[in-house]
């Protein structure tokens, strides 16, 4: 391997993070209690009772601050909500079920019939599904462009755009938009820009500070760390979450306060395992580049990665998610995921196991062949969404079918 190809000399992961932000990660929304539990309590309830039937009808009237019932919200979930905002640099933060539920909230809050949405064609299987089936439904009409083709962003908006939307980088091929640019063209035709930024999460990207409007987050991933419940939340200025809040706790989607004390404890590590992540996915991309039975590697940390520039410049570091192309077909994809010992075999990603997946088959299924082709989704892809075990067990394990294929 050549010196200056080496993960150490592209990325060095002491300097993913600031030192505020792992304090802030750790030291806001704390909650008090009256027993002095210095870990911070989970509060299981439905309601919360009043001292009297005064204070009850101040806190309906919202003329005095305080818990009411825990579709609207509830202590664990408002210091998980706190903690976040605080890491993306927000005014406020509300928590949702699901990523899916937050997408929704923050869609059907934002637009009505007759508006339109400009959304990349890379985005999560489901987000598509959601816009181009229940939105279209609604009145509200989605045109759907090339996550990198500003002129497309440009050809596509019309006196209705109210919302961009983009995920980068992207999934599975590690695209990266740049924010300024896209947040400028929104602001310059009265819409706003909504990013989901599951992939970087605030340890490594905060598009807000980058000129985006509202972030979103599958809170399943990257912000639990390891596989263990559902949730999502967005993140902006008041003015815009008061109207998804106000539709939340009005449609029921709300996160239950065992999952916002995962969340909660997960970011307490969220830089240290971006960190981790990060370095492993690099060192990975480095030395598959390299293997004669790989044709391409997608990860916007490598110098031959076409937006690596901006991706420097918009993120910290270059996240945990891989994806590659073996020499030959779907047979020879397969066989490399299925010769594989301790790598999970599943779709999902952001989790301390190494996970991997073929995602013509799976995440990328329902896409037409032509969709694929223009996605880039081939039959010889693999997408791997680097974990936290040891990097050399991780290339020892693909070894066994990528080295079987020459
Ligand atoms: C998983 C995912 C979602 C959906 O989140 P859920 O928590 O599964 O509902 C949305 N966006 C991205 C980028 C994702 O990876």
């Amino acid at each position: 391997m050549s010196k200056e190809k080496t993960g150490e000399e592209l990325f060095d992961p002491s300097q993913a993070t600031d030192a505020s932000f792992d304090t802030l990660a750790i030291r806001t929304g704390r909650l008090s209690t009256d027993q002095g539990s210095h870990g911070e309590p989970i509060f299981t309830t439905s309601s919360f009772v009043f001292e009297n039937a005064a204070q009850a009808a101040a806190r309906f009237a919202g003329d005095e601050d305080g818990f009411i019932y825990s579709r609207f919200s509830n202590p664990t979930v408002s210091a998980f909500e706190e903690r976040l905002a605080a890491l993306e640099g927000a005014e406020r933060c509300v928590a949702t079920a699901s990523g899916m539920s937050t997408i929704m909230a923050t869609m059907v809050a934002l637009l009505e019939n007759g508006d339109q949405l400009v959304s990349s064609r890379s985005v999560f299987g489901t987000t598509n599904v959601l816009f181009d089936k229940y939105l279209r439904r609604m009145g509200i009409e989605t045109t759907f462009v090339d996550l990198t083709d500003y002129e497309a962003w440009e050809d596509a908006i019309s006196d209705k755009t109210k919302v961009l939307f983009l995920e980068t980088p992207s999934n599975p091929l590690s695209e990266v938009a740049d924010i300024p640019r896209l947040a400028k063209l929104a602001h310059d035709n009265g819409a706003l820009l909504v990013v989901d930024n599951c992939f970087c999460t605030p340890a490594l990207q905060k598009p807000l500070a980058l000129g985006a409007d509202i972030v979103i987050h599958s809170a399943t991933k990257f912000l639990d760390g390891q596989g263990r419940c559902l949730g999502g939340a967005v993140v902006g200025r008041n003015e815009e979450l008061a109207e998804i809040w106000t539709f939340l706790r009005s449609a029921g989607p709300t996160m239950s306060p065992f999952n916002a004390w995962v969340f909660l404890k997960g970011l307490e590590t969220l830089s240290l395992r971006m960190q981790a992540h990060s370095a492993s996915a690099l060192k990975l991309a480095v030395w598959l580049e390299e293997h004669p039975s790989v044709e391409k590697v997608f990860y916007s940390g490598l110098p031959t990665h076409p937006q690596h520039l901006l991706a420097r410049e918009q993120q910290k570091a270059f996240g945990g998610v891989v994806s590659f192309r073996v020499k030959g077909g779907r047979e020879q994809a397969w066989q490399v995921i299925d010769s594989t010992k301790f790598l999970s075999i599943t779709a999902n990603l952001g989790d301390a196991k190494t996970t991997i997946t073929h995602p013509a088959t799976t995440t990328h299924g329902r896409l037409s062949d032509e969709d694929k082709e223009r996605a880039g989704i081939s039959e010889n892809l693999i997408r791997v969404a680097v974990g936290l075990e040891d990097i050399e067990d991780i290339k020892a394990d693909l070894s066994h079918g990528l080295d079987s294929l020459f």
